[in-house]
């Protein structure tokens, strides 16, 4: 353009009307796009480390508004906003926590404030809130957990990418209806289904019995199977801030173990204790004893697996009847501990709870 020309009124005032309307078409666009909120708990996707090069950190030290910096160009897919809800590395994740993490899902869903949640977590116990959130939140829009196994410190840290796919799948009009997700390196699960299989590598997540139910690559998202339960049933709970869960510890069986344990929760008046036995659920005279006494003190004992896949079948080497024991079908036994807790907030009948294992 000319200097005559710049200076001309009339090309002055398209200049400035198309610059007006570049402008509203940008905003207009933004404006189209998906919103999604970040729930940050903490964990190693904000962890800090003093040197790229050694594996020592802290979890959960870098704020939710910098972990979304990593990943400038995730505006041009999501209208993105965070929100602190903890800072903590997931071995601390807590039930108050996990309520409160629930409770601002179900507000934000209730009130149309976001179209897709993703929640940033540590990856120790990441499965456990995934499972319990999926127990608790009723809406059928895409709530996505992911972390990463590498601080943002590190070299390669894994955070940024797992984040961003994890937005990706967030807003994929396919997810809807899938009940919770772990998004993690590169593949999606089933919150029932996953379970940390590694201590230290990327891809640190597995579904043992199902594999996984989807991939997200390079801003694409594809699914290959559904959910193993994925007709949503009515919750087990409607959670309040008020709402007490009864206590439910896990016993770990091996050879020759003694039923000390037991025998101390039995004092201890806990609701439920889950035994993490081994193969089909099995555990041995002392632990058969005890979990006799367990069940005469009113206590509800579910026989769940340390094996990572498989379930645990009624009547099979122990006959639960008679014991007066239910099964986990092929929950782990920290999955088991929680839908054992949000069911006795239900009933205490066995029956009814055994089915609850059949069904969720
Ligand atoms: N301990 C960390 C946590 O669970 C590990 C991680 O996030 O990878 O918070």
């Amino acid at each position: 353009m000319t200097s005559k020309s710049k200076n001309n009124p009339i090309m002055k005032k398209l200049l400035s009307i198309l610059v007006l309307l570049f402008i509203t078409v940008q905003v207009y666009a933004q404006a189209q796009l998906p919103r999604v909120i970040i729930l940050a708990t903490g964990g190693t996707i904000a962890g800090a480390g003093a040197s790229a090069d050694r594996a020592g950190y802290t979890a959960g030290k870098i704020p939710i508004d910098d972990l979304i910096g990593t990943i400038p160009s995730v505006k041009k897919i999501a209208n993105i906003s965070g929100e602190q809800i903890a800072s903590v590395g997931s071995q601390d994740m807590t039930i108050d926590v996990w309520k409160k993490l629930a409770i601002r899902i179900n507000e934000i869903y209730a009130k149309n404030e976001a179209d897709a949640i993703v929640v940033t977590h540590g990856t120790d116990t990441q499965e456990e809130t995934a499972y319990f959130l999926d127990l608790v939140v009723p809406s059928d829009k895409p709530v996505v957990l992911t972390g990463s196994m590498r601080p943002a410190t590190a070299i390669s840290a894994d955070g940024p990418k797992n984040l961003y796919d994890a937005i990706t799948v967030a807003i994929n009009p396919e997810t809807k209806g899938r009940g919770v997700l772990v998004s993690f390196n590169e593949g999606i699960f089933d919150a029932r289904e996953v379970m940390k299989m590694s201590t230290t590598k990327t891809n640190a997540f597995d579904s043992p019995n199902t594999g996984a139910i989807g991939q997200a690559y390079d801003g694409r998202v594809e699914y290959y199977s559904n959910s193993v339960r994925e007709v949503n049933p009515p919750k087990p709970l409607q959670l309040t801030a008020d709402t007490k869960l009864p206590r439910v510890d896990i016993v770990y069986m091996y050879a020759d173990a003694p039923a000390d344990q037991i025998d101390f929760l039995i004092s201890k008046k806990v609701d439920g204790i889950v035994i993490a036995g081994v193969g089909n659920g099995n555990f041995n005279k002392a632990y058969m004893d005890a979990v006799k006494r367990a069940v005469a003190a009113g206590i509800i004992v579910c026989r769940a697996s340390r094996a990572p896949s498989g379930r645990v079948v009624l009547h099979d080497e122990i006959n639960d009847e008679e014991l007066g024991t239910i099964v986990s079908d092929d929950l782990t036994p920290q999955k088991a501990r929680i839908l054992l807790m949000l069911a006795l907030t239900r009933t205490k009948d066995k029956k009814q709870l055994q089915e609850v294992f059949f069904t969720y």
